[in-house]
């Protein structure tokens, strides 16, 4: 494959390209084309190619072609969520196309992020300094500040999804699954007929999919990614065609293992606030390798923010004001940290934003 092209493969009437995309260690993303008739729905579509003439349309075109359409035969849009990963060509296919954007209705902060990029920036610097963390990433390794050429435009949905519509595409019922967690306004398609599940980033084959907390944002990502799991691991598919890599088989294996890993970091984070109270900057340097790349670092450092959030609002463990100003986090109870548990707290901020 070179990097210009594309490669494609699929299941009768759901092709899959995997769009180029080589931005912060991401190789490519998965646009789906899902036939519906004469018209095409389109699920994700890579990033806006600032050093190209056509910006990377031509690519999707190529990808199109491959299942028998064109640009212009696409009707539909639909992002599984606004990471610039799966959005950023979003506004120049509308552009192209006229077609409607389906996106969850809790994307308009993304959109309000991008608008406003500096802002966010300042945000992530503030919260920072409440958690003592010194060595934030400069602006090189600021993960926005590397992705923002790469979004052509910031649309907003045409059609605002919620979760549990039915979109009919081509003589199939898809219905939205809303799956917050990795992002807030994350949505899957789920084919109950086919057993099919287009999942975005929320299931992904061979890496854990990252779940950050940030302000502004969901409250308790984690929980609300642990409970996105489990709502996907109720439906039992069979196959998903995920975001990035290849389709896979034994959807529910992938969802115990995923599970099994977020609950062994998170209970790691608790042990060393057990040990003694602590602060996030400490257990970055406890926990985090210090050799990682500044916007690998910078994940890292907030999903250890998205674990301590869910400790807290579990009731397991609460933050005090140092002197110094930094928030510092101390455990306040020795209940078991159990999965079960945390699913069947039916309160909590999960899936609201923060404040
Ligand atoms: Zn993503």
């Amino acid at each position: 494959m070179t990097p210009s092209s594309a490669a494609v493969d699929g299941v009768p009437g759901v092709t899959r390209v995997a769009l180029p995309i080589e931005v912060n260690s991401i190789e490519s993303v998965n646009m789906y084309i899902v036939d519906d008739g004469a018209q095409v729905t389109v699920v994700d579509c890579g990033v806006w190619k600032p050093d190209r003439p056509d910006g990377g349309v031509s690519v999707v075109q190529e990808g199109l072609h491959s299942a028998g359409y064109d640009l212009s035969d696409v009707s539909r849009l639909v992002i599984t969520h606004a990471h610039i990963d799966h959005y950023g060509l979003a506004g120049r296919v509308m552009e192209l196309t006229g077609a409607d954007l389906s996106m969850h209705a809790m994307t308009d902060l993304d959109c309000q992020k991008y608008r406003h990029p500096d802002t966010s920036m300042s945000q992530r610097r503030d919260t920072y300094a409440d958690h003592g963390i010194a060595d934030g990433p400069g602006e090189d390794g600021e993960h926005l500040t590397r992705w923002m050429p790469y979004l052509h435009s910031v649309v907003e949905a045409s059609t605002r999804l919620r979760g549990r519509e039915t979109i009919a595409i081509g003589g199939d019922e898809w219905t939205v699954l809303h799956t917050p967690g990795h992002s807030l306004g994350h949505v899957c398609l789920w084919s109950p007929r086919r057993r099919l599940l287009l999942s975005g980033d929320h299931l992904l084959p061979g890496i854990t999919p990252p779940v950050t907390f940030e302000r502004g944002f969901d409250a308790d990502p984690m929980l609300s990614y642990l409970r996105s799991l489990q709502l996907v691991h109720d439906l039992q598919p069979e196959l998903v065609y995920p975001g990035h890599g290849r389709p896979f088989g034994d959807p529910i294996g992938r969802i115990e293992a995923i599970m099994r890993n977020k609950m062994r970091r998170m209970q790691r984070i608790r042990r060393a606030v057990q040990d003694r109270p602590t602060t996030v900057g400490e257990l970055t340097d406890k926990l985090v390798v210090g050799s990682m790349l500044g916007h690998q670092r910078q994940l890292a450092i907030n999903e250890t923010l998205a674990h301590i959030a869910c400790l807290r609002y579990a009731g397991l463990i609460e933050r005090r004001i140092r002197s110094d100003g930094v928030y510092e986090w101390f455990s306040t109870s020795d209940e078991p940290l159990e999965v079960t548990r945390l699913l069947g707290a039916d309160a909590g901020p999960a899936g609201a934003p923060t404040e």
